[in-house]
């Protein structure tokens, strides 16, 4: 099920970061916690009243030093406005309406989109005074909030829960692998949907609707059921380009969202970049099962250890990714581009593999009575009983004396116990501990 995209939008210093800490702050980050992912507070998902969505703030939007908005302001202004499916439009009550605020509220009116207005910076709230002149922007009722004391931010997010669009639910077999095909802009994602598809040379159905701004390439191979979600036609459809690249990220992880395994390319010539590392973290966190791919080989000089010398420098950039397979293709020359299927299908497989609980708290017995965990003082971690509680990830119920005495490094002994016994090649392994005495 896709999640819903929430762009906040609005003049510098109205106090969008600081509504979007209000939204998403106090929440529980993912368990794991991995040294070495990238990570910005651009975007988090949240939810409110049962709905989930995923909330983007767009504090950086360059503004120029004056203040006033340029062609490249619009545009970006009209990138994030595209990108989501609900627009969170903030103003600041104190400093009252300005010309820059019509302009964006223009953006808004034109695209269509669902928004809903707040009026931010109201700590006394005094309706006419704070909030009428803002009924010129031609939208909906403004909200007066503050997003530095929290006020009344439940009824601005009850208000827009209310304008999210249903959730899509997706009408393909339920065998199907859904694919999803993410990395920065050129680095060859469409050129390698279009060789796996030529490879395959199955029947291709664009199935459109499914969300409003994907295009899936549905196909069967050996009877099994794929769905390639291509993030990259979007880009060309929608005929506006991103120079800073900050919403083909969110793409991706919308693409990211809807997926069971990630494609992610990486650009043989360039290299690994920061983005590239943002993108492979999200879907690290994301639970999903990830194959890095290498595309565009052909335009290497190489002798026989550059794969080699590669392969470790991939590792060393993405460490928190050690589990993902590597695969060097070309989609030009169609080199290897016919064994992603495959590692599809063994990536999912590990994806969805479980231990049978004795076997599980064998090996793990085995390994701790090997290496026992490091004792606290007077205290050492004992783990009573293990199973596994999920898979997509593969997600493992630790029950021990004390959590607190677990360490992080001893998690990730028991984690490469358990992958050296069991693979689980391509998807990350979460834990989780409960206390038992
Ligand atoms: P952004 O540039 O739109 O992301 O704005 P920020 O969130 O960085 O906030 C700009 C300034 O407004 C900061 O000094 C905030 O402390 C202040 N601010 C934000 N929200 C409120 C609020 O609800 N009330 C008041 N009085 N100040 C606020
Ligand atoms: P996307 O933006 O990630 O979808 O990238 P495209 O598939 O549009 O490819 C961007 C450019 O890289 C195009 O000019 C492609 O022809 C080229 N390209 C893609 N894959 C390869 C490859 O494996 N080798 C070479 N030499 N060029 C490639």
């Amino acid at each position: 099920m896709a999640k819903p995209v929430v762009a906040i939008v609005g003049r510098p210093n109205v106090g969008k970061s600081t509504l979007f800490n209000r939204i998403v702050g106090g929440r529980v980050a993912i368990v794991e916690s991995e040294p070495g992912v990238t990570r910005d507070r651009l975007y988090q998902d949240t939810e409110w009243a049962g709905r989930s969505f995923t909330l983007v703030d767009t504090g950086g939007l360059d503004f120029q030093e004056s203040g006033e908005i340029n062609e490249g302001v619009r545009r970006q202004v009209e990138l994030a406005i595209n990108e989501a499916d609900a627009v969170l439009f903030v103003v600041d009550a104190r400093a009252g309406l300005n010309p820059d605020d019509l302009e964006v509220a223009l953006i808004i009116r034109k695209s269509k989109k669902p928004a809903v207005l707040a009026a931010n910076k109201v700590e006394n709230f005094k309706f006419e005074t704070d909030t009428y002149e803002f009924y010129k922007l031609g939208l909906d009722e403004p909200v007066p909030v503050s997003a530095a004391e929290g006020l009344n931010t439940g009824d601005l997010l009850d208000r827009l829960v209310s304008l999210l669009p249903a959730d899509t639910e997706e009408d393909y077999p339920p065998d199907t692998i859904k694919i999803a095909v993410i990395g920065r802009p050129n680095v060859g994602k469409s050129s390698i949907v279009n060789a796996i598809l030529g490879v395959e040379r199955v029947i291709v159905s664009d199935i459109p609707g499914t969300t409003r701004d994907a295009i899936d390439s549905a196909f069967e191979r050996d009877g099994r059921h794929y769905v390639i979600i291509d993030t990259a036609g979007i880009r060309r459809r929608s005929r506006i380009e991103d120079p800073t690249e900050k919403y083909s990220v969110i793409r991706s992880l919308r693409a990211v969202e809807r997926s069971d395994v990630v494609l992610m390319i990486i650009d043989a010539v360039a290299g690994v970049t920061d983005q590239d590392k943002r993108i492979a973290g999200y879907a690290h966190e994301s639970g999903r099962a990830s194959i890095l791919v290498v595309n565009k080989w052909d335009l290497l000089k190489k002798d026989d250890r550059t794969m080699n010398r590669y392969t470790e420098k991939v590792r060393k950039e993405l460490g928190f990714m050690q589990y993902a397979p590597l695969i060097f293709t070309s989609a030009i020359t169609g080199k290897r581009v016919s064994n992603v299927l495959e590692l599809v299908d063994f990536v999912a497989e590990q994806h969805s593999f479980r231990i049978n609980t004795p076997d599980l708290n064998n090996l793990l017995k085995e390994a701790v009575t090997r290496t026992p965990p490091p004792s606290e003082k007077t205290k050492r971690l004992k783990i009573l009983y293990a199973t596994q509680g999920g898979v997509k990830p593969p997600k493992f119920i630790l029950f021990v004396n004390d959590p607190a005495l677990m360490h992080f490094s001893y998690l990730r002994f028991l984690e490469n116990q358990i992958r050296s016994a069991y693979g689980f090649e391509g998807t990350p392994i979460r834990f989780a501990l409960r206390k038992r005495t």
